[in-house]
């Protein structure tokens, strides 16, 4: 196994690496720290949860810390862009975390908070600057900073910033940054688009890729609950008495949806947090740091809120809406899969999100194990959406003879120990009843052939 000493990096950054508890490095920290350390630019295909952030950021501070240059005066070094504040500043948290030991300074700046103070850290010049493209643009124009010094230019989640709408913006920055400079280019997926930024863009790129979609699709154990939309609160409700389930982020397609899970889930006297693009920043921070500390337990958010949410330890995400979007399936399932770890990630799938689901299997090649409804939910209609036989067809057209989670690498189907939910609360009889082990730990999902 390499070691991250075996990569080049220097004592100090070493240092901060065993502070952080990162014992060895990831695959895409192996394949590109050296080439980055030796001033290549590179192509990585990665998505959030394979350590990519510290894959250029690491290699970044060591050599802008090699050339000892205060930056001067509206400039920065090195420019980092994201499609979102979250991941905006969670990149830039782990810049100061992993340069702790070094001499260099590190800005965030993005929309939705005052300007002012970001204007003065730029007026004093800073060595690594994260960004997302609007504010950036938005502080250029009224000459805060300019981005003739830029030595490294990062873009980050490459595909998302495009289907955020940032193309004009990113192109009207990349023009700003000097030619003469090294391109790093991060992208989960690489759809033409992004294959003509990147030969626009990079000059004789490494290219690496790991975990493609299926590889994160395929560490998460994964079930599906064909249901009613009408009965998926009782449901959620149902599931989220299990103590199992002791950090959820639970998505919802729309920023209503979100406050009305929200709003369910607090009448049936469960706490929960909702974080959308309608929430003020100090609103989202607060909520994400709750949630890191467990209080509440259950985060409601959308999509692009979520995007870039670093959050160890989320023992399961449920799709409350399916998104119409697979890509955002494989995205929001990562959540509970970060750094290796693996996780439960359960859907609800009313009969017009039919389409979706077969979308995100097309998509993942996965077919994502039904879970059979609680009996208390099954006896209240049996639409054919409902019928697990018929949305379930085994591989070769026959039912298949066992509830999809029997498949259990440990367990068979057995009913997990006093699913909470036994009796609901305010006359809300348990949606769930007794709960498949599945939901505890269950099998990957099935690969199709
Ligand atoms: P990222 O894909 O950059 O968003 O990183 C996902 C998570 O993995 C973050 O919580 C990092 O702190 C963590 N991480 C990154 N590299 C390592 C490593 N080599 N060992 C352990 N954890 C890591």
């Amino acid at each position: 196994m390499t070691d991250f000493s075996e990569l080049g990096l220097s004592a100090p950054i070493l240092g901060a690496l065993t502070a952080e508890g990162y014992t060895a490095p990831t695959p895409i920290q192996t394949q590109a720290i050296p080439p980055v350390l030796a001033g290549r630019d590179l192509c990585g295909i990665a998505q959030t949860g394979t350590g990519k952030t510290a894959a250029f950021a690491l290699p970044i501070l060591q050599r802008l810390s090699a050339v000892p240059q205060r930056p001067a005066p509206h400039t920065c070094r090195a420019l980092v862009l994201s499609p979102t504040r979250e991941l905006a500043s969670q990149i830039a948290d782990s810049f100061r975390a992993y340069g702790a030991g070094l001499r260099l300074s590190t800005a965030v700046v993005f929309g939705g908070v005052p300007i002012g103070r970001q204007r003065a850290q730029l007026a004093r010049g800073v060595d690594i600057l994260v960004a997302t493209p609007g504010r950036l643009l938005d502080l250029i124009d009224n000459r805060w900073l300019t981005l003739a010094s830029v030595q490294v230019l990062v873009l980050d989640e490459a595909d998302r910033m495009l289907d955020l709408g940032f193309i004009h913006a990113l192109k009207r920055i990349v023009k700003l940054v000097p030619r003469q400079r090294q391109t790093l280019l991060f992208s989960a997926t690489m759809p033409k688009t992004i294959a003509t930024l990147a030969e626009d863009y990079l000059s004789n790129p490494v290219k690496v890729v790991v975990a493609p979609a299926a590889t994160t699709v395929e560490r998460v154990d994964q079930g599906v609950f064909l249901i009613p939309g009408d009965r998926k609160r009782d449901l959620l409700t149902g599931l989220l008495r299990d103590p199992a389930f002791t950090r959820v982020l639970v998505f919802t397609r729309t920023k209503h949806g979100a406050d009305r899970v929200v709003r369910h889930l607090s009448t049936d006297g469960i706490e929960a947090t909702a974080i959308h693009g309608n929430k003020s920043q100090p609103q989202r921070e607060r909520a994400l740091a709750g949630f890191r500390d467990g209080r509440p337990r259950v985060l409601v958010a959308t999509d692009i809120a979520a995007r870039g949410i670093d959050v160890d330890g989320v023992s399961h995400v449920i799709n409350f809406d399916l998104p119409n979007v697979p890509e955002d399936y494989v995205h929001r399932i990562g959540r509970t899969a970060r750094a290796g770890a693996a996780g439960i990630a359960l859907a609800f799938c009313s009969d017009e999100e039919r389409p979706y689901l077969r979308d995100i299997e097309k998509l993942t090649r996965c077919t994502i194990p039904r879970s059979p409804l609680p009996a208390a939910l099954a006896a209240v209609r049996m639409a054919p959406a409902e019928r697990p036989i018929a949305a379930n067809p085994g591989r070769n057209g026959h039912p298949p003879s066992r509830p999809a989670f029997s498949n259990a690498r440990s367990a068979p189907a057995q009913h997990s120990r006093g699913t909470s939910g036994a009796n609901g609360r305010r006359g809300n009889p348990s949606a769930t009843g007794a709960l498949p082990a599945f939901l505890h730990r269950s099998a990957a999902a099935r690969r199709m052939p």
